[in-house]
């Protein structure tokens, strides 16, 4: 149904990942997982089979090749479906890429092969429960060094993944000061000293949200990534295409509810007609679509802009906000056509309505978008 072109080779991979999607996790087994909150391990082997989880990962490294297009295509057609797997991947396309970008030959070896091959699974622990939005602030996990070692110490909150993890990405002080001061490190999730425990979500359902506990964890000097006291600035380079990302998923969630109204909308009758045949109905659908597809075009761009090196702050910033707007459109018009039938926890609907308020304040809230369009587009002063 959506429009924007895609190259043949890219419709053709779409075609792959939606079939696998369909196959492995048809509508009833996603809402029944949803609903035990479990993780979907199959549908997590068949990605690992066709390279997804590797997307954006050099070959030499264990990954399958592709950019940001191949990631964005994958992680919209997984919202559409399979939302959790979807949240999932965003994880695993940042972890990758941070020790893409950041780790050593052995760090690569170790960690990065496993993970893009889908044999091991990474956590990312960054936010703490003092604040999010402004986590330099907030942070009061710190990496202590100790003889050829670090120790760590603190707690995280709202970590995905972390009770299933093999590894986290753990962000914490080394030093005092702001942006800088803050190192990351490789973290077993079976060290000495850690506890992760499942925080009970409403939404995000076959993905677990988690509490991660450090109690003098012991890491060798070996598992820094980077530079000692960058680690923050190293993550602040992959925010764009974690934005990027994000707003993918919020498009597939917005994609997937747009599909299910108008397949409701069609079937259900009212004073003689579905429907769909009601031009309230039909502008509501409309609103939708225009909205969905203006979000997606505008974020395919930005993704080929981000791969070609461009600067893309602002148009991240822009992509995710637009997408956020579209997933919330397209979820609330969806609850309306559906009426009822939404309330059924059979259908997908009512999932949509509750997956997609992750990503109006996740990686970055929607406000903090607004803030920087202001701040970097139009050169105002700082609104915050
Ligand atoms: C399901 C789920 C999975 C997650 N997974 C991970 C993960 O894997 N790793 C990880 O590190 N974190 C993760 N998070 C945390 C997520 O990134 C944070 O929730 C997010 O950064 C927002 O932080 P916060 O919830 O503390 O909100 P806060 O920072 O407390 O902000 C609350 C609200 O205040 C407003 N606000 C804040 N600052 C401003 C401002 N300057 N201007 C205007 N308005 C403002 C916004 O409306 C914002 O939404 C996850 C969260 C959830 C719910």
């Amino acid at each position: 149904m959506v429009m924007t072109s895609l190259s043949e080779e890219q419709i053709a991979f779409q075609d792959v990942i939606n079939r696998a999607i369909v196959e492995t996790s048809p509508v009833e087994r996603a809402q029944k997982l949803d609903a035990a909150k479990t993780f979907d391990a199959e549908l997590y082997r068949v990605l690992g089979e066709l390279g997804v989880l590797g997307l954006g990962v050099a070959e030499e490294d264990g990954g399958s090749g592709g950019t940001n297009i191949e990631q964005v295509v994958a992680l919209r057609a997984l919202a559409n479906r399979a939302t959790s797997m979807a949240v999932f991947c965003v994880v695993q396309f940042l972890v990758t890429r941070l020790l893409k970008d950041n780790a050593t030959a052995e760090q690569k070896r170790a960690f990065l092969a496993p993970l893009a091959a889908g044999r091991q699974k990474a956590s990312f622990c960054l936010t703490e429960a003092g604040g999010g939005t402004d986590i330099l602030r907030a942070m009061k996990t710190t990496a202590r060094a100790d003889g050829g070692d670090y120790v760590i110490n603190g707690a995280k909150m709202w970590i995905s993944g972390a009770t299933t993890s093999d590894f986290y990405v753990v962000l914490a002080r080394t030093a005092p000061g702001k942006t800088d001061g803050v190192s990351m490190f490789l973290v077993p999730s079976r060290a000495a000293g850690i506890t992760a425990r499942e925080i009970d979500t409403f939404a995000i359902n076959g993905y677990d949200t988690c509490q991660v506990f450090f109690d003098d964890v012991r890491v060798p000097a070996a598992n820094l990534i980077g530079t000692e006291g960058r680690g923050f600035r190293q993550v602040l380079a992959t925010l764009n295409s974690e934005r990027i990302n994000a707003a993918a998923v919020a498009i597939g969630i917005a994609q997937g509810a747009m599909e299910v109204a108008a397949d409701y909308a069609r079937e259900r009758q009212a004073f003689g007609k579905s429907l769909a045949e009601l031009q309230a109905v039909q502008h509501k659908l409309a609103n939708v679509a225009t909205t969905v597809e203006l979000a997606w075009t505008f974020l395919l761009a930005t993704a080929v802009r981000d791969d070609n090196g461009e600067p893309v702050d602002v148009a991240s910033s822009m992509a995710k906000l637009a997408a956020s707007n579209a997933a919330k459109l397209s979820a609330d018009v969806g609850m309306e056509i559906l009426a009822s039938a939404a309330f059924d926890t059979a259908s997908p609907m009512q999932r949509y309505y509750r997956d997609h308020r992750l990503y109006s304040f996740a990686p970055l809230n929607d406000e903090m978008c607004r803030n920087l369009i202001a701040e970097r587009y139009f050169g105002f002063g700082r609104g915050f």
